[in-house]
């Protein structure tokens, strides 16, 4: 796809580069997930070497302040030495035995201490597996077909589920994807975010027929866009009066915005839930779970197949359970403080150059739109001046600040983002926040 590049910008990572002709013939598009192609941005995207705290260094030996974290994952930073440690001990027994491990049941039992309506679990290896599985364990227990989701969310890269999607989806601009058949998106209704009337509308035009409706538990993937107030609580109330479950996709906000998530902060009760991300600890571990009668539907226990040969894989599991148990409520504190640091830096420096913008928060997520208007869907999304980011993403790339290469994605802190970190973000800001000023479309 061809993307028009409104910046022009120095190149100044030639092993990279070099790293990105090689992989161009041998990959498509270089990489091995769109959003890491800079396509949105333009430019060559910046092989990366090491990451220790809240710094990534490149394969030029350039350091970054690290904005994006794995894209969620590393919320105690690169390298945690307890997590390491925790890995280096699992690998040293092996790698992966195809059997029951102990570290699963850890791993599950972290879940379900720590998120009330998650009774059962069963763990897989990436978030689109989860929500997929989610899925199809809600139309195996209600024997209904067809699955409510909104325009900008992402639920990873199942067929039904592409369908006006965020993420990368939104970053490209596709309205869907070619390989997914009619059949295959058929039963999906997409409908507006943050419109409960037309959820409404949809369970009484399709009476007998919705198995579930599956949201982000606050959107990351269009830039962040939390629910209105009612709204979450607004789509559990409609499923169960009308017999569909109600699946909250925390993949992303999952362990990160607080202990139990976005859950922990809206409480309100999900049949089904997703989560990947920071419960791997930056290994392939995901999962879903929710209602024990649910639950209780899938094989070996009841009829629903899922399976997966590395699920629980011992390495990941390991990971997974060093991270959570070392994230208490004193690390959600600092991770929340130096978020709201960051932000206040940002605002503070577009709002001096004059540039219309909104910063939007869920939690310890945040991301900025240019624009004055508030965003409270895709549409709204896509309306903002996306090229002002281009600018702004390039300056801040050029001294030292790694943010998502996409207008439409969050931004991820850890909590390793210490003073001095902030202190490079806030050095680099006024030059960046005088690019987004000047960029023209
Ligand atoms: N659901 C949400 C909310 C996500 O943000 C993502 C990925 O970004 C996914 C699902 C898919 O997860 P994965 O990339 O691990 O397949």
């Amino acid at each position: 796809m061809q993307v028009r590049i409104t910046v022009s910008f120095p190149y100044e990572a030639p092993v990279s580069q070099s790293l990105f002709d090689r992989a161009s013939v041998v990959t498509p598009g270089g990489v091995n997930s769109p959003v890491r192609a800079f396509r949105a941005v333009g430019g060559t995207p910046r092989f990366m070497v090491s990451g220790t705290g809240p710094y990534l260094t490149d394969a030029d030996g350039r350091e970054y302040v690290d904005l994006v974290c794995s894209w969620g994952p590393m919320i105690l930073g690169h390298s945690h030495p307890e997590v390491i440690a925790a890995v280096q001990e699992a690998v040293a027994h092996g790698t992966s035995f195809g059997t029951p491990g102990a570290g699963e049941v850890e791993l599950a039992e972290e879940i379900v201490a720590r998120i009330a309506p998650v009774e059962q679990v069963r763990l897989v290896s990436s978030g689109t597996e989860a929500t997929m599985s989610a899925i199809r364990l809600a139309r195996g227990f209600t024997g209904r077909a067809k699955v409510i989701k909104f325009a900008g969310c992402y639920h990873g890269h199942v067929d039904a589920l592409l369908a006006a999607a965020g993420s990368g989806v939104a970053t490209f601009g596709l309205p869907d994807t070619p390989g997914v058949t009619g059949a295959q998106a058929g039963d999906t209704i997409v409908l507006p975010y943050n419109d409960l009337a037309a959820v409404r509308a949809a369970f009484a035009a399709h009476e007998g027929e919705i198995a579930c409706v599956i949201t982000e538990a606050s959107p990351g993937n269009m830039g962040v866009v939390p629910p209105l107030p009612g709204f979450n609580q607004g789509l559990a109330d409609l499923c169960s009066e009308n017999g569909a479950l109600y699946i909250s996709d925390e993949v992303m906000t999952g362990f990160r915005v607080s202990k139990a998530g976005w859950y922990g902060i809206d409480g309100v009760r999900p049949d089904l839930m997703t989560f990947g991300k920071v419960m791997g600890g930056g290994f392939p571990a995901a999962a879903f779970g929710g209602r024990a009668d649910v639950m209780a539907h899938l094989a070996p226990a009841g009829p629903v197949y899922q399976a997966g040969t590395l699920s629980g894989n011992p390495i990941a599991t390991a990971a997974g359970v060093a991270q959570l148990r070392l994230l208490d409520d004193a690390a959600y504190e600092k991770v929340d403080a130096v978020s709201a640091e960051i932000r206040g830096l940002v605002t503070a420096a577009l709002a001096k150059e004059g540039v219309a913008h909104r910063l939007q928060v869920a939690g310890n997520m945040f991301s900025v739109f240019f624009t004055d208007a508030e965003v409270t869907d895709y549409e709204k999304a896509k309306a903002q001046e996306s090229f002002r980011f281009t600018a702004f993403f390039h300056s801040m790339l050029a001294q030292g600040v790694y943010l998502p290469p996409s207008a439409f994605e969050s931004w991820f802190v850890s909590t390793t983002h210490d003073a001095a970190a902030v202190e490079r973000i806030a050095a680099a800001l006024p030059a960046a926040a005088r690019a987004a000023a000047e960029a023209t479309a």
